[in-house]
């Protein structure tokens, strides 16, 4: 059973305003006194910051957009809210989180703070996912469009005036996002039923999408859980890499269970090449652009190591 806990150690919260609509706003030498106008009143707070940057596309300068989990140094499985995270929620009128029990904190903070006018947004929801299944949904090739569609829709219904804007928004997220789609297409034409192997089941939705035979996932869900992997899947986990019975190793780059770094590290020196994965879009990219790199590192893995 895959319980996606929370809690092992705290992290800080970083709570990033990314601001979409302040640039090209109000330059520096402008931002002095009778700003009331110069801020939208639309705020979106996203629990992660991949659903932020949807949200930012699609919400141009006509909102003001915030991730929560943002930090790509801390495993987003360890998060502990703070007041300072309850606050924002408070003031959203849109909030997205991602679900299915990734993000359990969410929905108890805004059961603690409910407000009418807020519209909350759950990507598990948006694609019909029952609680219990891998809940790394980012990674699921529907899930960041799906979400694009149901921001619009949002964003029109409390803002009508601008929704020409988000509709073109839309439009042109999509069109960024076609290429993810056809990377996807054309890796499955290539690769499907490959063997491949993971410390953690982040990249599982995403490998599943590419046709990919993903192996020992027991293990990963204990690793993922943080419970002590059974003995019998260490053993296949060792297997599969002395074997060589996978071509690909994904491991979580955000944490360090010790077992899975045993395992990356026998991986490597086995010569598998290995994919390292995030629960965080990095800074300075896009989702589209991020998931276009992972993308390539795993087209570059899958066509095995240079000897
Ligand atoms: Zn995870």
């Amino acid at each position: 059973m895959a319980v996606h806990r929370v809690g092992r150690r705290a992290i800080l919260p970083g709570l990033v305003a990314m601001a979409a609509g302040l640039t090209g706003r109000a330059s520096a030498g402008q931002a002095s006194a009778g700003q009331a106008d110069a801020e939208p009143a639309l705020r979106i707070v996203a629990a992660e910051n991949f659903y932020a940057d949807v949200a930012r596309q699609i919400a141009g300068p006509d909102a003001v957009v915030s991730a929560i989990l943002s930090n790509p140094d801390s495993d987003p499985h360890m998060f502990e809210a703070s007041p300072s995270v309850a606050r924002a929620l408070a003031g959203a009128s849109i909030v997205i989180a991602n679900g299915a029990d990734y993000d359990p904190w969410m929905a108890k903070l805004l059961a603690a703070s409910p407000a009418a006018q807020r519209r909350s947004l759950v990507v598990a929801g948006l694609l019909h996912r029952a609680p219990g299944g891998n809940p790394h949904l980012w990674y699921d090739p529907a899930a960041l469009p799906a979400l694009a569609v149901a921001l619009t829709g949002a964003l029109s219904a409390m803002d009508p005036g601008n929704a020409a804007a988000y509709a073109a928004r839309l439009a042109a997220f999509q069109a960024g996002f076609a290429p993810v789609v056809a990377r996807v297409a054309a890796l499955r034409a290539k690769f499907a039923g490959v063997p491949v192997t993971a410390t953690e089941p982040v990249f599982g939705p995403m490998a599943a999408a590419l046709g990919l035979a993903m192996r020992n996932e027991r293990f990963q869900l204990a690793v993922m859980n943080g419970t002590e992997p059974a003995a019998s899947d260490v053993m296949a986990f060792e297997r599969d890499i002395k074997q060589r019975a996978v071509r690909v190793l994904f491991y979580n780059s955000q944490a360090s269970d010790p077992s899975a770094q045993r395992l990356l590290a026998m991986a490597q020196a086995a010569h598998i090449p290995v994919v390292g994965v995030t629960e965080t879009q990095p800074a300075g990219t896009t989702v589209q652009g991020w998931l276009l790199s992972t993308l390539d590192a795993v087209a570059q893995a899958l066509s095995g190591p240079a000897s």
